[in-house]
């Protein structure tokens, strides 16, 4: 396993980031157990750096995981928050440290930030983090971002430490531009010493037929100090890991790995109500003639997002 340094903040962290999403209540949906021996056998591996967020409700997972180490400290964690008030942020970290029984956090994020008006209207949510880096409670802050024009104007703000940037060779989801736009933004941010982890290498499941390639591109990124990849079995886990280190995975591994179905189904009866169609950044959901939701597969960059916006519980991966 190779360990960078996130930009000018201090902390080392394995480049192969594990991205808990996957395993979570929004996508696999996997018992506490089962996620943290997964998790467990990645730190055995050398992964040292973990990709959670308020909304994956991933923390169970990652604690019982760390109960198992030694040294669970070794372990940094990245979380994040979709809040914009002072009040949703405060209540998030608190979550996040009791939840991850941590007093100090590694990393704090604005989660999904899609434009400069976006991030100045979560001004009160940022001041918070501002404070509890001030005060000790977190040691970098930052946020994450599907936009490229975020990124380069991420890169000048001197107070943000952290980009987690969505980026992959196909330049699925990437709001605002090609993947080369992407590339030159973060390749400033790098320059200007932000710490840069990405996201979404295999397009949220999209790229996973050109997994091994999507992967190799993701890694080859010297720009990227760390590429988060979601595992939602050991299977998956062991074969991302054995392209990451140049090795090729048992041939029946490589297979479970494709063996991957994603679906939405829409019962109970969805209400149109809109909430997923205004959370889906990707412009993948919208309200039919019939007055329900759809969704368009070739849009989707499985984020899971929408999922958890649907007051009536009507999505879910399949
Ligand atoms: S449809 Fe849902 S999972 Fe797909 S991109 Fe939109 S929010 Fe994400
Ligand atoms: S959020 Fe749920 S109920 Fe509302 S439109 Fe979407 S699927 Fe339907």
């Amino acid at each position: 396993m190779d360990y960078r340094v996130l930009g000018k903040t201090g902390i080392s962290v394995s480049r192969m980031c594990f991205g808990s999403l996957t395993m979570g209540p929004l996508c696999a949906n996997l018992p506490v157990e089962q996620g943290a021996d997964i998790l467990y056998q990645a730190f055995l591996s050398g992964v040292s750096f973990v990709d959670t967020a308020e909304q994956y409700r991933t923390y169970p997972y990652i604690k019982a995981a760390l109960d198992r180490l030694e040294e669970p400290e070794r372990i940094v964690i990245s979380t994040k928050t979709y809040g914009y008030t002072d009040r949703e942020a405060a209540w998030a970290v608190e979550d996040a440290r009791l939840a991850l029984r941590r007093n100090r956090l590694d990393i704090f994020l604005l989660h999904e930030v899609r434009d400069l008006e976006d991030f100045q209207e979560r001004e009160g949510a940022w001041r918070i983090l501002s404070e509890a880096k001030a005060n000790g409670v977190i040691k970098a802050i930052g946020l994450s971002t599907h936009s490229a024009a975020v990124v380069a104007w991420a890169a000048e703000q001197e107070e943000i430490d952290i980009i987690h940037p969505l980026v992959n060779m196909s330049g699925i989801g990437i709001l605002d531009g090609s993947r080369e736009d992407m590339l030159a933004a973060i390749h400033l941010a790098g320059q200007k010493g932000k710490g840069l982890f990405s996201m979404k290498a295999l397009g949220g499941g999209a790229l996973m037929h050109q997994a091994r390639e999507a992967l190799n591109w993701a890694f080859s990124q010297t720009d990227l100090d760390a590429v988060a990849v979601g595992c939602k079995d050991i299977n998956e886990f062991r074969t991302n890991l054995g392209w990451f280190e140049g090795r090729e995975p048992e041939e029946a591994a490589f297979l479970h790995l494709l063996d991957r179905n994603i679906a939405f189904d829409k019962e109970p009866r969805c209400h149109g109500c809109g909430a997923c169609v205004e959370r889906c950044a990707a412009g993948a959901m919208s309200i039919g003639e019939d007055g329900t939701a759809q969704w368009e597969k070739a849009k989707c960059i499985y984020c899971g997002y929408c999922i958890a916006a649907c007051p009536w519980f009507c999505l879910s991966f399949c």
